[in-house]
């Protein structure tokens, strides 16, 4: 069997009356990510995985921040805009993971919905979507509380 592998790495800015969105869910705090569009790190982060994987570039070149239709885009909207171009490369998605790295809030509470939130949209089952926390120690942009990082990895398998 053959099986691709693909990364996908985010960062946005936090700021305060944004909202702060991870994986399509919003979580409650002072403070949201800064962007274009949701600015939903971790949505961004899989895509790009998914998008690796299947060779087809980034996020970026399919959904360029210069275009006004992308404004306060729904990200998951994005995410599933971007299965069908995997899927017509003949490949389908095994499993999916993630780490967020955040100084606070706590994901803990909110983990298990964004999983479910991602795993609905991905098509695939719950337990293949795997979403893990980490913080910046207090060390560099994260550790600061300045922003919000994700990190994902995906494989894919040839479709039979
Ligand atoms: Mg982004």
């Amino acid at each position: 069997m053959t099986v691709l592998s693909g990364i996908g790495y985010d960062s946005h800015r936090l700021a305060r009356g944004r909202k702060l969105i991870l994986g399509g869910v919003q979580i409650p705090g002072d403070l949201g990510l800064e962007g274009h569009s949701d600015a939903d790190v971790l949505t961004h982060a899989v895509i790009d995985a998914l998008l690796g994987a299947s060779g087809l570039g980034d996020i970026g070149q399919h959904f360029p921040d210069s275009e006004e239709r992308y404004r306060d885009a729904d990200s998951l909207e994005l995410l599933a805009a971007v299965l069908p171009l995997v899927h017509a490369q003949g490949l389908e998605l095994v499993n999916v993971d993630a780490t967020v790295v955040m100084e606070r809030p706590k994901l803990a509470p909110h983990r298990d919905a964004i999983r479910e939130s991602l795993a609905a949209v991905l098509g695939i089952a719950l337990a293949r979507v795997n979403v893990k926390a980490s913080t910046g120690e207090g060390i560099g942009f994260v550790g600061r509380g300045e922003g919000v990082a994700a990190v994902a990895v995906v494989s894919l398998r040839v479709a039979d």
